[in-house]
């Protein structure tokens, strides 16, 4: 990073930081919590930090300046001290959805990644080696792209969804929060939950993820001894039950004998199931299609069932939420890689949302950029770009972006 790129992007955090560090609220038990920021200077992360009231803490970030600000979803007895004398007693829940676990076909689009041994160049995800050197070390660059950001927050939706139904949170004990970057947050602070370890978190990771599910737990099963008539699930059913049966019947509402084959279903099952297709779609009001069709026996419905349940799932960050120790990105401050804030919102907002507008931090001033290469982008109602090789005057807050992204130069 040039120095103009880096001493004006830090000079525009220090003054979010001096105007509206009063933004920044304590979490909860706020003495008893890790704090953590990366420095601009060297990129040097700074740990194990405490405070004692939120105070102090405003005042640290108007001193330091940092690029990224964290604290532990975790509740220390000793939030100073090394990790293994900080006296772990207990953590938030917290849930990660972040694009990057989320396929989009746009990715192959806008996402960079540079191999770190020879500087070989590809787009999309990068491969498991470099196909020059072999080396497994890559740069990745990834762009907050709106599609990409609606398929995050879509999942965010199924997990609150889950979390209100199924486990039976009330809505104001989920706060919700888009991450400033490329996904959003999901998190409880319930004295019911803080003290789950690990194995306990992977449970409900796995319950969320609906991993190692079995259909015939959940309702599916011959309709009586011998028979070889099938019953499942209902779509109106609570919980798995019901998820199930609400993913099969997207999945045969919408799927051509293409997608079909591709689950791995033989050809006259596929055909089958196109053919019999409305019957199928009706019958669901009066139970479903299970022991509907003949030839499409039990192994057919497993793999549907299988591809249905992969809808309904939410796709989290697995390792966030079993992570007891975890670093978590500090509400209304400023992410270092797009200038943006992390800001939270009420579960019934989620659909209105819109980061590009909602977490916009710098209202004011424009700057002139040189912009080697980046995409189409939005902020508020305005679209920018695409740009290759040119100068522009933008608004401070498109500026950052594409500054904080390594996209752009400050001109002179
Ligand atoms: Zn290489
Ligand atoms: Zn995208």
């Amino acid at each position: 990073m040039t120095v103009d790129r880096e001493s004006f992007i830090k000079s525009k955090f220090r003054e979010f930081y001096e105007s509206s560090s009063s933004m920044v609220e304590a979490p909860p038990s706020i003495e008893m919590r890790e704090f953590g920021f990366l420095l601009f200077k060297d990129r040097v992360m700074v740990r194990h930090k405490g405070f004692r009231d939120v105070e102090s803490l405003r005042s640290f970030l108007r001193q330091i300046v940092p690029l990224h600000a964290y604290y532990s979803a975790a509740y220390y007895a000793a939030p100073e001290e090394p990790m293994e004398r900080k006296g772990w007693v207990g953590a938030d829940l917290y849930f990660d959805i972040d694009a990057d676990h989320i396929p989009t076909p746009c990715q192959k689009v806008h996402d960079v990644w540079v191999c770190r041994g020879c500087g070989f160049k590809g787009r999309g995800t990068p491969p498991e080696r470099c196909p020059l050197c072999s080396q497994r070390r890559f740069e990745e660059k990834t762009w907050p792209c709106e599609v990409c950001l609606e398929a995050a927050k879509r999942e965010t939706m199924k997990l609150v969804d889950i979390l209100l139904k199924d486990f039976g949170f009330s809505q104001d004990e989920i706060k919700v929060s888009f991450s400033g970057h490329r996904g959003y947050h999901v998190h409880i602070e319930k004295d019911e939950i803080k003290d789950l370890d690990s194995a306990a978190r992977k449970e409900i990771v796995d319950y969320i993820t609906g991993t190692g599910l079995d259909a015939k737990f959940h309702g599916l099963e011959a309709a009586g001894e011998g028979s070889r008539v099938l019953v499942g699930p209902h779509l109106g059913d609570s919980g798995w039950r019901g998820r199930i049966a609400r993913g099969v019947y997207d999945l045969l509402l919408k799927a051509d004998g293409e997608h079909l084959e591709e689950l791995g279903l033989r050809r006259n099952v596929v055909k089958t199931i196109v053919e019999n297709r409305e019957v199928i779609i009706r019958s669901w009001e009066s139970g479903g299609p299970w022991g509907l069709i003949r030839g499409v026996g039990l192994e057919s419905w497993k793999a549907i069932i299988r591809k249905g349940v992969e809808a309904q799932a939410a796709k989290i960050d697995t390792v966030v939420t079993t992570d007891i120790h975890r670093l978590i990105r500090l509400e209304n401050t400023l992410h270092g890689k797009t200038g943006l804030l992390k800001v939270g919102f009420p579960t019934d907002k989620i659909e209105d949302f819109d980061p590009f507008k909602d977490a916009v931090a710098f209202k004011r001033g424009e700057v002139t950029v040189f912009i080697e290469e980046a995409p189409e982008f939005r902020i508020w109602e305005e679209t920018y770009g695409p740009f290759k090789g040119e100068k522009a005057e933008l608004p401070v807050a498109a500026a950052l972006l594409l500054l904080c992204k390594g996209m752009a130069e400050v001109a002179q």
